[in-house]
């Protein structure tokens, strides 16, 4: 496949085959620009220029699965564990809505402390008492437990493939098979969650071939929302010496993401953030439209380590909100004022 010829059919609106998605990601320097142009002006037609800010709350770092690329999976005895109250993540969420976040994600390690009703009757609580939407990120769980939460009121669900190579998925999560991850996305989809995936860049073990049909399979599970962000090794699990991913080719597959999704959700990552300063901005200019400040409790948040220096750990939610703001004025990018659903559940952009 060659790369203009690629290029082409994705601007087009073609259903691009793997092939022609590897030979997008394969783009040298020169290319790059260029596949960065076009996912911006189809994040543009797409989703329009607003960034949206989905407030996330780490409430539990406490984990019963063993992925080894975590630094919260169970066999991590380097790290002090900790669970906020029920109340502690109301209080929270109301912190979000005070300072005009539109959405909160709540997300933890696959914790059993909280029972599925503690969890429905959190989410009924926040949306009854704030006009925000909920994204949950619990990781995989039952189908009744997923409709008990949509019935309660969450409105997303962020479940990430991580892999779309089935043996490379076993050998990192040994507890579970792409089967089951899939099978739970189908279910949250189903269920009629506005469903977000993704995977990670540079897995030990992930080549291009992989990382096209990352892309492909995100585009064929038609997702609300794509999370693209790159490995990053954790100092206390098996994949310590692994290399980091690349943040080029984790912003070149963010671009591909785009223009196969255009009207897709899709964040700068923390990940992304941590490995480049200008991680935000970058990222912001390859397709990306949405920001997600961390708003955990700042006497917890360090214990919430999937990667070591995660970029925003010791930032007040103020001070992460002035600098985004400045950020996107710089970028002649307004800040969105709606709950940013897809815009397929809302009938329009
Ligand atoms: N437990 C839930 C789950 O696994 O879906 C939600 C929390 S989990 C910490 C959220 C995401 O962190 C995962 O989907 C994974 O992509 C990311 N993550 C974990 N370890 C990482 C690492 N070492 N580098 C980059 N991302 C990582
Ligand atoms: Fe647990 Fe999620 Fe980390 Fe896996 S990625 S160990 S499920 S928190």
């Amino acid at each position: 496949y060659d790369f203009a010829r690629a290029l082409a059919d994705a601007v087009s609106g073609s259903k691009l085959e793997t092939g022609a998605i590897k030979a997008l990601l394969m783009a040298n320097p020169e290319q790059t620009k260029s596949l960065y142009s076009a996912a911006d002006r189809t994040r543009q037609t797409g989703v329009g220029d607003e960034v949206h800010l989905r407030a996330i709350i780490e409430f539990s770092n406490y984990c019963r699965k063993n992925c080894l690329y975590c630094g919260l999976r169970r066999d991590n005895k380097s790290i002090a564990r900790y669970r906020l109250s029920l109340d502690e993540i109301l209080t929270t969420a109301t912190e979000a809505v005070a300072l005009g976040f539109r959405t909160v994600v709540l997300q933890s390690g696959e914790d059993l402390y909280y029972t599925p009703e503690d969890i429905a009757r959190l989410v009924y609580s926040i949306k009854n008492k704030h006009d925000v939407a909920i994204t949950l990120s619990l990781g995989e769980h039952r189908r009744e437990n997923y409709r008990l939460w949509r019935e309660a009121g969450a409105d997303r669900y962020l479940l990430k493939h991580e892999t779309a190579n089935p043996e490379l998925f076993r050998f990192l999560k040994p507890d579970t098979t792409f089967e089951t991850r899939l099978r739970c996305l189908h279910w949250l989809k189903e269920l009629d969650y506005q469903t977000g995936s993704g995977n990670m860049v540079g897995l030990p073990g992930q080549d291009l071939d992989t990382l096209a049909r990352d892309v492909a399979l995100l585009r064929d599970l038609d997702v609300e929302m794509a999370g693209v962000g790159p490995f990053l090794p954790h100092y206390a699990t098996p994949l310590k010496d692994a290399a980091a991913g690349d943040p080029e080719l984790t912003l070149k597959t963010l671009a591909v993401t785009r223009l196969c999704l255009p009207g897709a959700h899709l964040p700068a990552t923390t990940a992304l953030c941590t490995l480049a300063t200008d991680g935000r901005k970058l990222a912001l200019n390859a397709g990306a439209n949405v920001i997600m400040p961390n708003l955990t409790p700042l006497d917890v948040r360090r214990q919430y380590q999937i990667y070591p220096q995660k970029s925003d750990m010791t930032e007040k939610p103020l001070e992460t909100l002035t600098s985004i703001k400045k950020l996107l004025a710089g970028l002649a990018r307004p800040l969105a004022t709606s709950h940013g659903h897809a815009p397929k559940f809302t009938g329009g952009m």
